[in-house]
């Protein structure tokens, strides 16, 4: 079992203001500082770790590298475990390594590439949890179709009111445009190819998507969508976290934009005048 290690303390969506640090010291590598929000930091044994090998590196990224440490490294412990929202079982933990030593040979890939390394891995993530967010809409939809097919009010169905079908629409909707944007990332990816702008696409809208299809589902069921009777309190909350790891909404969205103005000002469309 692994861990990603990227958010720090004073360190989050402005990943490379990272504190922690690695020197090399003869045959291995002395680490200092604090990951914290890290998922599976409860019982992983191998933990990916990011750090400033040329703190003054102009632009910083160029001054960042990724490491394997090991649980049971010299100067590493674990902090703490949190009581999340939602996403229970993922033991999102923090830990500090202080003064802590691994081999060198613990390094991944090349010095102070370690940014490049992360951006790729992240198009990948995201995609990841943009289907996890495709997932868990789709359990939430099939629900509230399942519940309102059955429970009666007003002498019919939840199913029979118009109310309720435009939910499921606009539920629906959500979860196949999600589905599709996660299988153009995925296709990008195994192609080889960058998928920056298409994984924050899927991340931010799936994302989206499984937060509004949860609360539509509990809508759906009423009160009894309140409990742990049924499963949608549990959707609503983990999809909630969706909205932040991997990355905020606001950050995927930066990204796009990005992409989407780089791109305007390579090949300008016809003037229009700005005033
Ligand atoms: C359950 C869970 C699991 C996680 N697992 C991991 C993990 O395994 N590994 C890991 O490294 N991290 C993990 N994270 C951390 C996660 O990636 C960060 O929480 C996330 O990147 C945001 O960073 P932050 O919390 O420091 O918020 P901040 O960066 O402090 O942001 C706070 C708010 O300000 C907004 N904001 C910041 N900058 C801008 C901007 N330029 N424009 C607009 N809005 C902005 C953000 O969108 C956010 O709403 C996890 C988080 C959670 C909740």
């Amino acid at each position: 079992m692994g861990t990603i290690g990227i958010t720090e303390p004073n360190a989050g969506s402005d990943a490379v203001a990272m504190s922690m640090t690695a020197a090399l010291d003869g045959d291995t590598w002395v680490l200092d500082g604090q990951k914290r929000l890290i998922d599976n930091t409860s019982v992983a044994q191998v933990f990916l770790t990011w750090a400033k090998t040329d703190p003054s590196a102009d632009p910083p990224h160029r001054g960042v590298s990724a490491f394997v440490v090991e649980r049971d490294a010299p100067g590493f412990e674990v902090d703490t475990v949190y009581h999340t929202l939602g996403l229970r079982g993922l033991g999102v933990g923090s830990y500090t390594l202080d003064g802590c030593r691994i081999p060198a040979g613990n390094l991944i890939g090349e010095e102070n590439r370690g940014w490049y390394y992360l951006m790729r891995m992240l198009e990948i993530g995201r995609t990841a949890t943009a289907s996890l967010c495709v997932g868990l809409a789709q359990a939430a939809l099939d629900t509230a179709k399942a519940y309102a097919l059955e429970r009666r009010a007003f002498g019919t169905t939840l199913s029979g009111i118009q109310a309720i079908q435009f939910k499921v629409a606009e539920m629906a909707v959500r979860v196949d445009t999600a589905r599709m944007l996660v299988y153009r990332a995925a296709r990008l990816i195994d192609a080889g190819d960058r998928s920056d702008r298409e994984s924050s696409m899927a991340k931010f809208w799936a994302a989206d998507a499984a937060f509004y299809v949860a609360n539509e589902a509990l809508q759906i069921l009423g009160g009894i969508g309140c409990t742990d009777e049924a499963p949608v309190e549990r959707y609503l909350r983990d999809a909630r976290i969706f909205l932040i790891g991997e990355g905020t909404g606001e950050i995927q969205r930066l990204v796009v934009a990005r992409r989407e103005l780089e791109a305007a000002a390579a090949a300008p469309a016809p003037a229009v005048p700005a005033s």
